[in-house]
């Protein structure tokens, strides 16, 4: 039975702005026995069976404080897992615990749903590991094929840690908003686009060089990260 686990160490004082900051990542386990039977609310423990469970968390007053949240998606298929995905984004968001496990079908790979998962986390900035990949769905507007050269960055980023927002948008319109707000982002115009790091403009590179330039950039920013985590922790 896949199933994976996400570790959430809350702060002492519980608040969500300390949870950011803390590093988790999913990991695969084996040898945990859910409990029998469908929902059951233990004290600490929150447990999602259902989309009834989901929609009666979502439509709660309480304060889902529960250290863990459960998720026996053994009933579920495919497509309702990825609905699922929508519908948790509210219910992550108010929990405040520690224990996010989860139980997948048999029938489908761990490998295809712990990123959305991941993704999920990290959007609600729950996760603070791993590259958070911003972009634009494209329109009228967008002058420039991009969407593949996205796909492949987020291949290639796959297995860094380092949390950055990287944007990546299609039109020198609204582009260079989301661009400037992220740690390191492109707003293309027609074939090129304007590179941007930390909110200043840098150059502008062709669709060409586009991800090469993204992912150099990246690993130094990366490389700076961890020297500057380094030298806090010598300073504690
Ligand atoms: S950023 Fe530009 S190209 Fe992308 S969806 Fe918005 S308007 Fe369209």
């Amino acid at each position: 039975m896949p199933l994976f686990s996400v570790n959430l160490k809350v702060a002492a004082e519980d608040e969500r702005a300390s949870r950011m900051k803390v590093e988790v990542s999913p990991t695969l386990c084996d040898g945990y026995e859910p409990l029998p039977g469908a929902l059951s609310l233990p004290i600490d423990e929150l447990r999602v069976a259902t989309f009834d469970d989901v929609f009666r968390l979502m439509g709660s007053e309480e304060e889902l404080g529960a250290r863990r949240l459960f998720l026996d998606l053994r009933g579920f298929t495919e497509q309702e897992l990825s609905r699922l995905i929508v519908y948790l984004a509210p219910v992550l968001y108010r929990w405040t615990g520690e224990d996010f496990v989860v139980v997948l079908p048999d029938q489908v790979d761990a490998k295809d749903y712990l990123p959305p998962f991941a993704d999920l986390l990290r959007s609600l900035e729950l996760r603070s590991r791993g590259i958070r990949i911003i972009s634009c769905p494209t329109c009228a507007r967008c002058r420039t094929d991009f969407p593949e050269m996205v796909r492949s960055i987020e291949d290639r980023l796959e297995q860094m840690e380092t949390p950055l927002d990287v944007a990546v948008m299609g039109c020198e319109v609204n582009g260079p908003g989301e661009a400037r707000a992220a740690d390191i982002g492109i707003a293309f115009g027609d074939q090129k686009g304007m590179l941007f790091k930390k909110g200043e403009k840098v150059r502008v590179v062709t669709i060409e060089e586009a991800a090469d330039v993204l992912l150099a950039e990246i690993d130094v920013m990366a490389k700076e990260a961890a020297q500057a985590a380094q030298e806090a922790a010598s300073e504690a």
